[in-house]
């Protein structure tokens, strides 16, 4: 990591954890065949890794089949394989989606280009702690809805979804059930049988594992959940995902997720201090700020903070030494407040001065105790002085 820059956006990503790469390295030089060729033992070999990877990772989910796992490039993939490929799949029992209002670009935006192609898609909203009002679940739902799509735990404010009772609401209607689990392997125990979902969707890079690799669990049953592939070519991963499987991606993966399985719940509480303690010093300090989210309910290392009167990207150029995220578009020209604050009944003011913080394996206590120094010691700068925003004590 770079050697100053605290770094407090493991929800944006994490940092490989060495033994991962340790357990990459041979799929990258002496087992780097191609596991599609069966017809010599270099491709036997890489193969035998693949499936390895695979049924490690269906075990450590609780799934029953290794075939249940379908590698993709990611969580963005593995999103738009279970949304556009169950949608076209089961067209013919209806074209009716639900999902929410606070999910990940990439669900609302593979939502989109569905309600383009004629489907037609209700998001239901959330309460002002970002939970999806389960009420509203089962009054939209229909008996053309083919899938309900709801995330386990939302990137910026680290909110839980209750996706069990969800999923007991959709099935009883007859749809399908998908979860974005992206922020919640990892960081919360995930099992898939007391989910009951029936489709599930991660990334590795979000729980130390290698960036460009992912997954969509498929439930195995009898009559076989239908799918429609949405890339083609060479028919590898049971025809769901064309192309020369990512080997070393693969078992880094599986590696990543059973140094979560064996090291995760002492993880957890050693993180949820440090994010206490990080969010406690700050909004202890700091008038008039607050937090956004769950607090029964969410993710071990999220913490979301609002600032009243303090410009986000002037609090961003201020603090060069924290690698701290918004929710809102801050790169843009035109800075948006966060859509998933502003779900939440949050004011576009407040919700425009928002900070997630998210800890990681790696963070120290000394990191969250200067951060929360320096966030602390910006806010107050701010506020303090005269801006051309017309705030601090110079207002007119
Ligand atoms: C990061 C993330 C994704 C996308 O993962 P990629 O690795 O960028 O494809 C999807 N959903 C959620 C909730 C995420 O946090």
């Amino acid at each position: 990591m770079s050697n100053d820059v605290i770094y407090l956006d493991c929800n944006a990503t994490t940092p490989c954890d060495p033994r991962v790469v340790e357990a990459m390295l041979p799929s990258m030089t002496e087992s780097f065949a191609n596991p599609t060729t069966r017809n010599h033992r270099p491709g036997r070999d890489a193969a035998t890794a693949l499936e390895r990877a695979r049924a490690t990772i269906d075990r450590l989910l609780g799934g029953r089949a290794a075939s249940e796992v379908v590698f993709t490039a990611g969580a963005t993939e593995a999103n738009n394989l279970a949304l556009i490929g169950a949608a076209e799949a089961l067209a013919d029992r209806g074209r009716h989606i639900i999902s929410q209002v606070t999910e990940h670009a990439s669900v609302l935006e593979p939502l989109a280009a569905l309600k383009q192609r004629g489907w037609e898609i209700t998001l239901v909203g959330v309460d002002g702690k970002g939970r999806v009002k389960l009420e509203d679940l089962e009054a939209a739902l229909r008996d053309d809805t083919a899938l309900v799509s709801l995330m386990l735990a939302n990137n910026e404010t680290g909110t839980i979804q209750p996706v069990t009772r969800a999923s007991e609401l959709a099935h009883a209607r007859g749809a399908l059930v998908h979860c974005d689990a992206a922020q919640a392997i990892g960081k919360l125990p995930v099992d898939v049988a007391a989910l009951d979902v029936d489709l599930l969707s991660f990334s590795a890079h979000k729980f130390y594992g290698p960036k460009g690799v992912g997954a969509l669990w498929i439930r195995h049953r009898r009559p076989p959940i239908r799918i429609a592939s949405v890339i083609f070519g060479g028919g590898q991963e049971s025809g769901l995902r064309s192309g020369t499987p990512n080997v070393p991606g693969a078992v880094g993966m599986a590696r990543a997720m059973e140094l979560a399985a064996d090291e995760g719940e002492g993880e957890r509480a050693r993180v949820a201090a440090m994010r206490d303690r990080l969010e406690g010093s700050i909004l202890g300090a700091v008038e008039e700020s607050s937090r956004n989210g769950d607090v029964d309910n969410r993710l071990p290392n999220t913490t979301n903070l609002s600032f009243t009167e303090v410009e986000i990207n002037a609090l961003l150029v201020s603090l060069p030494d924290l690698a701290v995220n918004t929710g809102s578009a801050c790169t843009s020209a035109h800075p948006e407040p966060s859509q998933v604050l502003r779900a939440m009944g949050v004011p576009a003011e407040l919700a425009g001065s928002s900070l997630r913080l998210s800890l990681g394996r790696f963070t120290t206590e000394a990191e969250v105790d200067r951060a929360a120094a320096r966030i602390t010691e910006e806010v107050i700068r701010l506020r303090d002085m005269p801006t051309r925003m017309g705030r601090g004590s110079h207002r007119y």
